[in-house]
């Protein structure tokens, strides 16, 4: 990796997955030269993982499960990486019991206390205890006409409280309704059939893909600061949040953040799978050991523990109607700013919840089109 270039031909704010992609694609098709700007002080963006003093890989920012609804994203990463299997068992610790996440039939019996039949007749008993609501507002009314009263109360109610700090009755319903709920005996906490870990790491991952002398790196670098002295030839991509790129024009968007606390235990293994999630009790909202999925051989095992916070760094868009109508107002800035080669996206510069796989698909489809408009 070089370390610099201030007449590159991209400039690249931000070292996660879309500015390491792109500058990839870059080197790789055009043999174009990319300078990424990353003011932390590591590549990777929030898929930063890293070995701790006890030598347990460790994800810096709170757990990532690898996943592609696409087997063509799938290929392109598995350039940069071999694979381990990612089974991600997620559990919710309620009322002294560990229940399976996402809800399905396992939890259902225990909850209630019965044995169904079938598929069916879990149906038909969770059809009685469901809330006619004739139009669905809010995170509240959607768990509530899907699962009904209880279920709401002791498995999403306080989480989603703790998690956003506010009400699910304030909250979208695509907050809650990320989250599968299933019928059947399914315990992995995504759907997509490809689930799995790069074997030595995200960071290594990511490395790997930036690899190429033609992309140069300067960590520890705030975009603001160095602006004005570097001049891309053909193209500006920031992933970096949008409001602050313009100023605060329109105002300030909202973030949710997070606190990681990590405690490690000379121990193989110290809870029953990668994740619990505490709906009802204590200040953080889920304990991740992180080993279950790296499947590292080693004599200790950390725990991370996350604490959600309002202020911080910038983790999840709040999607309410405020922020809603501040991002489109940015929209219109992002799509002007094309016009001059500067070009938005990513889970920050998008203001949009988005999956690795995703952002790596909309890394590439953005790529295509920088491509396209240069070989006219
Ligand atoms: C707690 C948490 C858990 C997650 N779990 C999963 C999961 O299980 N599975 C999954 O698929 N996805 C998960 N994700 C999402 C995943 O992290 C994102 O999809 C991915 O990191 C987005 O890539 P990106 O390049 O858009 O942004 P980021 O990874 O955020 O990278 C952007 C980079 O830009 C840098 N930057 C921003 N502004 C500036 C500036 N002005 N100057 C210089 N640098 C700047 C930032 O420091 C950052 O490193 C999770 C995210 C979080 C926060």
């Amino acid at each position: 990796m070089k370390k610099e270039n201030k007449n590159p031909d991209l400039l690249i704010i931000g070292a996660g997955p879309v500015g390491c992609v792109i500058a990839e694609r870059a080197a790789k098709l055009k043999q174009w030269t990319s300078l990424i700007i990353e003011k932390r002080n590591h590549i990777a963006g929030n898929c930063y993982d890293k070995l701790n003093s006890k030598g347990v890989l460790v994800h810096m920012y709170g757990p990532h499960y690898m996943r592609f609804k696409k087997k063509k994203i799938f290929k392109y990463v598995s350039n940069f990486t071999k694979w381990i299997n990612g089974n991600y068992i997620v559990k919710s610790h309620v009322d002294g019991k560990l229940y399976p996440i996402p809800i399905n039939l396992t939890t259902l019996e225990k909850f209630f206390k019965i044995k169904f039949k079938s598929k069916k007749s879990a149906i038909n008993f969770i059809i009685k205890k469901r809330i006619n609501i004739k139009k669905i507002r809010n995170s509240e009314d959607f768990i509530l006409s899907k699962l009904g009263r209880e279920i709401y109360e002791k498995f999403y109610k306080n989480y989603t409280l703790k998690q956003w700090g506010i009400h699910p009755k304030n909250l979208d319903k695509s907050i809650v309704g990320r989250l599968p709920i299933r019928f059947d005996r399914n315990p992995y906490y995504v759907n997509q059939k490809i689930r799995v870990m790069p074997k030595y790491g995200y960071t290594r991952l990511f490395q790997n893909m930036i690899s190429d002398k033609k992309i140069s790196v300067q960590l520890k670098t705030d975009f603001n600061k160095v602006k004005n002295k570097i001049k891309p030839k053909h193209a500006t991509i920031y992933t970096g949040p949008p409001d602050l790129y313009f100023n605060f024009k329109y105002g300030k968007l909202d973030w949710r953040s997070l606190n990681f606390s990590f405690k490690t235990h000379r121990k193989k293994k110290i809870q029953d799978c990668v994740q619990i999630n505490y709906p009802n009790e204590h200040k953080y909202t889920r304990k991740v050991e992180i080993k279950h999925v790296t499947k590292q051989k080693t004599k200790y095992s950390t725990l991370c523990f996350e604490y959600p916070k309002s202020k911080g760094d910038p983790y999840y868009p709040i999607n309410n109607k405020k922020n809603k109508n501040i991002f489109k107002k940015y929209e219109r800035l992002i799509k002007k700013a094309e016009k001059k080669n500067v070009f938005f996206e990513g889970r920050l510069a998008q203001y949009k919840y988005l999956n690795m796989d995703e952002v790596i698909e909309r890394a590439l489809n953005l790529f295509n089109r920088i491509k396209k408009k240069y070989s006219r």
